[in-house]
């Protein structure tokens, strides 16, 4: 079969089951596939293919002894976040490129327990931190649907990779749009789950009250199928939540929509930089939810100005703490003939991080140091206490909030936005994570140059089948998802 990629994670599961075609085969197809177009993405940081036709093969045989798993067999690929036993977990930075964990995160650990194959690692902005996937230190990866323009970040390589066909599905992360914006800049669904709902243990930590992974795939139902197996409680992880787990697949219904009430933020449709197109596709795509029966409701959310200023204190902040531990001393980079002490941590330190992390470590320290520490962090923190109330509020009269997930399409590589330019980007996502809360993106259509445009909506917390459920239905009555980049139709 030389279109297995074409299939949907249901059609895979089956394809499966039924032995229409083996798990090795499939694997084989799609590492046939990275050998040949990932050169051109270049979304791969790693590729295990020695290690993915031995998983292979166990799925193979577990399938045919009849004890597989809904995803026993189908590969996947992980962002090179999450710590991957005996296999490289460099997060994109120089600081971590002889790492080799000695354990799997949780998330790596369930994907494998559930039999899925592990394609490899996939690139990413240095240590989550960006929004276009140019801050690793390999380079940058390239967005499917226009070569010269970036898939967005910081899980760009989990968005490219998915979009040009190089595996069925992906995981990424989410600290402040991670999911949602390069779903949105690669036209794929992304969920970004209620904080504490996927376990962060073995998750390299940027800004630890923010950072929450989820799926990227093609469609909501893609999503489901891998959010059941990468939810749940963690004792591992202790701001993971021990909360009985939906079953996201089977909660999918086609009547999700029928009388839902989404609330339009006037504050965030009338966003300086929101380009013509992406606003265009974005009324358009509620116009749609809205003959399928939704009702839709305008609202304030009156911090919308304070949503880039809080999360650019609280994610330093936070990040220059987490960062401290790459010191050069316990592992990780380590300079060359340190002369003392202090010239291991500073040369180590210097030469190990990338620009925008040493950037924001400094504002970070800055912002948590003795003298300014109640006029920046504990400040920031009571604003975000009111950016959660404002939401909060908000639900008592809508079920979810509909917005942008960014405001312009993938930008050009090597665009070079100052960092201001760049943070203002990330306006319609901070704030979900500064809350806690879920939310999803879905593809909605293309701007003028054929990129890629995504709507967002936001749900209230643990709203997950809620939200997957009513891309579900959008997607059963519309085809932007089943759009293809001319790359991904390239046969390998
Ligand atoms: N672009 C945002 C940042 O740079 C969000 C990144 C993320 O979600 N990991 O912090």
């Amino acid at each position: 079969m030389t279109d297995l990629h074409r299939l949907s994670i249901r059609e895979l599961s089956e394809g499966l089951k039924t032995a229409q075609f083996s798990s090795r085969e499939l694997t084989e197809h799609y590492l046939k596939r990275i050998a040949q177009i990932d050169p051109k993405v270049k979304s791969y940081v790693t590729v295990t293919a020695e290690q993915a036709l031995a998983e292979a093969n166990a799925a193979d045989a577990a399938l045919k002894a009849g004890n597989a798993h809904a995803l026993t067999g189908i590969p996947l690929a992980h962002k090179d976040i999450f710590c991957t036993q005996g296999i490289k977990t460099t997060a994109g930075s120089k600081m971590l490129d002889n790492f080799i964990s000695p354990y799997d995160a949780t998330v790596v650990a369930k994907a494998k327990a559930a039999g899925l194959v592990t394609l490899g690692k996939v690139n990413m902005d240095e240590f989550a931190m960006g929004s276009t996937s140019e801050n690793s230190y390999v380079g940058a990866t390239s967005n499917p649907w226009a070569l010269d323009h970036v898939p967005g970040g910081s899980s760009g390589g989990s968005a490219a990779a998915v979009a040009a066909d190089l595996a069925p599905i992906a995981t990424g992360t989410d600290t402040g749009g991670s999911i949602r914006q390069p779903a949105s800049f690669c036209g794929l669904t992304g969920l970004k789950p209620t904080y504490g709902r996927v376990s962060r243990f073995g998750m390299i930590a940027y800004a630890s009250s923010l950072d929450q992974g989820g799926p990227m795939a093609r469609s909501a139902e893609d999503c489901a199928y891998l959010m059941n197996v990468i939810a749940g409680h963690d004792a591992k992880d202790s701001t993971s939540i021990n909360k009985d787990v939906d079953d996201y697949v089977a909660n999918l219904n086609g009547t999700a929509v029928k009388g839902l009430r989404i609330g339009i933020p006037k504050q965030y449709f009338n966003v300086a930089g929101l380009d013509a197109d992406v606003k265009a596709r974005v009324e358009e795509s509620l116009k749609k939810l809205e003959e399928m029966g939704a009702i839709l409701v305008e609202i304030d959310l009156n911090m919308t100005e304070a949503y880039v200023p809080t999360y650019y204190l609280i994610a330093p902040a936070e990040a220059s703490s987490n960062l401290s531990r790459f010191d050069g001393v316990r592992y990780g980079y380590r300079c060359e003939n340190p002369v003392d002490l202090m010239d291991l941590y500073k040369r180590s330190r210097s030469e190990g991080f990338g620009a925008e992390v040493q950037r924001r470590i400094l504002i970070g320290t800055y912002a948590l140091s003795a003298g300014y520490y109640d006029a920046y962090y504990v400040k920031a923190q009571k604003v975000r206490r009111l950016i959660q109330q404002d939401f909060l509020k908000a639900f008592e009269n809508v079920d979810v909030i509909a917005a942008p997930s960014a405001p312009t399409t993938a930008y050009k590589i090597g665009a070079n936005l100052s960092p201001t330019e760049m943070y203002l980007g990330d306006i319609y996502t901070l704030a979900v994570n500064l809350a806690g809360l879920p939310a999803i993106n879905a593809p909605v259509g293309f701007d003028k140059d054929s990129l890629p445009v995504g709507l967002q909506l936001i749900g209230n917390y643990w709203s997950e089948s809620q939200l997957l459920s009513i891309v579900h239905q959008y997607q059963q009555n519309t085809d932007w998802h089943t759009k293809r980049a001319a790359i991904a139709e390239e046969n390998a």
